[in-house]
């Protein structure tokens, strides 16, 4: 039986950054998947097949909706390549997985596919094409998560589908009705409606992405709008019915009336469950909460002390860099390392167009918890590098406390904030003041102008270009 230092369930960006970061520090480390291919959700099906996506629509919309305004004319038609979009975005993930096969032989990381399941608290059955047990004096749990669902939704996975379909469609939706306008409903929302189809979010609470800051729920409903995307907040779902080729949704609105939307696709966008099946937590003791994740302490260590747990799969929010934060951290732990994530430094970005991104308390956070606050916004309009490229709608907002003028949040909607959040992270890390960031030359003309205009307005309310 092969003995290992330490064995890792799961290859997403938790378990394969782990691997490599265990592996860095002299550790003999094995990963298990359950897939032919590494990556985890977010390389086959999440962050890397969604970004192809959005960017393949985007030049898709640029070149329908905007060439024009630049002075450039298309002779003939503009059309879509549905097919070869879907096959580019495939080849986007095979050579980014591949990526991952390559870093796994470059660390000598042992590879093992197949389903993982403990025997006990230091041995693990990997059932693939054969069976074999492996001993592993640790492990780290990074299996992830999986698309929930509502109890009366039956997802039949070609007309009523997760993300993961809406990956992989063959054809063009021509009303795609999204339940949840959080972030997969409206970033996959926005690919289909610049591609044609009519596209109509129901929301159960009054705003969409509802835990990020109302301002940019605000902008971006906004902006959704404008492209043509329909919104339906306040709206309860209580049935899915699939009739042929057609989906019905039926839902309640905020003064009690049915309401019910007819599509040919109705994409189920509310929300990720941690997944730990097949993974007989049981047999090694490890705990799960009552919402199925596996209980961590501070130390990302489980109630088993040589078994720990990374990324989806425990507590907090399902982003891969947060999991990857985990599984360095989770490896330099059992390496006999102190390390420390600052889970509020942890950003938040929609890759829709305009872009939105978070770091720290949101103004609502910060009222509820009555900590005394500034508040400097500046819009993305007023920018002479936004009028250039004509994006035009956003605006940046930085917060920071009253007294000591140290940033707490940082909310941006507009062109390249995905981008444009790191300067923010940075700062905070450093526990900046708005002012030093109002202090510091920004180059001109770029979007980040917005971040130094709205410090300069938290600072002293000394915008100088508004
Ligand atoms: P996962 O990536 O889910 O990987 C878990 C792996 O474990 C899987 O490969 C699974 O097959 C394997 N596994 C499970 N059980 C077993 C077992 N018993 N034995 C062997 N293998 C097993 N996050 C961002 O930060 N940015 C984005 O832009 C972004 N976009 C997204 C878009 C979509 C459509 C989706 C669905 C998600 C997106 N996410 C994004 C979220 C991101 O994908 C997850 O937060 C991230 O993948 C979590 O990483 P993980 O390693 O914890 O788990
Ligand atoms: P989400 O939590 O972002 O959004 C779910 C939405 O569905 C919420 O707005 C919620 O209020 C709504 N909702 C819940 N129940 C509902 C109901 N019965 N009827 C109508 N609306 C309902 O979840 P998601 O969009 O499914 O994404 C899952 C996870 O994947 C997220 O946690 C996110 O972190 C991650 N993800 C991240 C990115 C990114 O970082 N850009 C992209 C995609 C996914």
């Amino acid at each position: 039986m092969s003995k290992y230092d330490v064995a890792i369930i799961g290859s997403g960006p938790g378990g394969y950054v782990a691997a490599i970061r265990c592996a860095q520090l002299g550790m003999k480390t094995a990963i298990i998947e359950k897939y032919n291919t590494l990556g985890g959700t977010c390389l086959n099906v999440g962050c890397i097949p969604s970004k192809a996506l959005l960017d393949s629509s985007h030049h898709y919309e640029d070149a329908i909706k905007h060439f024009e305004g630049h002075g450039i004319d298309i002779p003939g038609e503009v059309k879509i390549n549905f097919k070869k979009m879907i096959e580019r975005k495939a080849s986007v993930v095979e050579q980014t997985t591949k990526g991952i096969d390559f870093l796994m032989n470059k660390n000598k990381i042992d590879v093992f596919t197949g389903l993982g399941s403990f025997k006990d608290a230091t041995h693990i059955e990997i059932t693939g094409e054969t069976t074999q047990t492996i001993e592993a004096a640790n492990t780290i749990i990074a299996t992830g998560s999986k698309p929930a669902t509502l109890p009366f939704i039956t997802l039949d996975k070609q007309r009523v589908i997760t993300s993961t379909e809406a990956l992989s469609l063959t054809e063009i939706p021509k009303h795609m009705v999204v339940i949840g306008g959080g972030v997969i409903g409206l970033e996959l929302g926005q690919v289909y409606k610049r591609l044609g189809a009519e596209v109509s979010v129901i929301e159960y609470m009054d705003r969409i992405i509802p835990t990020m800051d109302a301002a940019q729920s605000k902008e971006l409903m906004k902006a959704m709008k404008k492209q043509g995307v329909k919104f339906f907040l306040s709206h309860k779902v209580s049935n899915v019915t699939r009739v042929s080729n057609q989906v019905t949704i039926t839902a309640t609105d905020k003064k009690d009336k049915e309401v019910t939307f007819t599509g040919d696709y109705c994409l189920v966008s509310v929300g990720r469950r941690a997944f730990t099946d097949g993974l007989h937590l049981e047999n090694a003791g490890v705990k799960a909460n009552e919402r199925g994740q596996v209980d961590v302490n501070d130390h990302l260590q489980t109630n088993i002390s040589n078994i720990y747990a990374i990324g989806d799969v425990v507590r907090g929010a399902m982003l891969a860099h947060k999991a990857e934060e985990e599984g360095v951290m989770a490896a330099e732990i059992l390496a006999g390392q102190k390390p420390h994530i600052d889970y509020n430094l942890i950003p938040g970005v929609v890759y829709t167009w305009p872009e939105v991104a978070s770091v720290g308390k949101t103004e609502e956070q910060l009222k509820e918890s009555g900590i005394a606050y500034k508040a400097g916004q500046f819009p993305m309009r007023a920018l002479g590098r936004s009028r250039a490229s004509g994006d035009t709608d956003g605006f940046v907002k930085i917060l920071s406390d009253a007294t000591t003028d140290e940033i707490l949040g940082a909310h941006m909607v507009g062109a390249r904030c995905a981008d444009l959040i790191a300067e923010m992270v940075v700062a905070m890390e450093f526990r900046a003041s708005a002012e030093d960031i109002a202090r510091m030359s920004h180059a001109h003309p770029t979007y980040a102008e917005a971040i130094k205009e709205a410090a300069l307005a938290a600072t002293a309310d000394r915008a100088l270009h508004i």
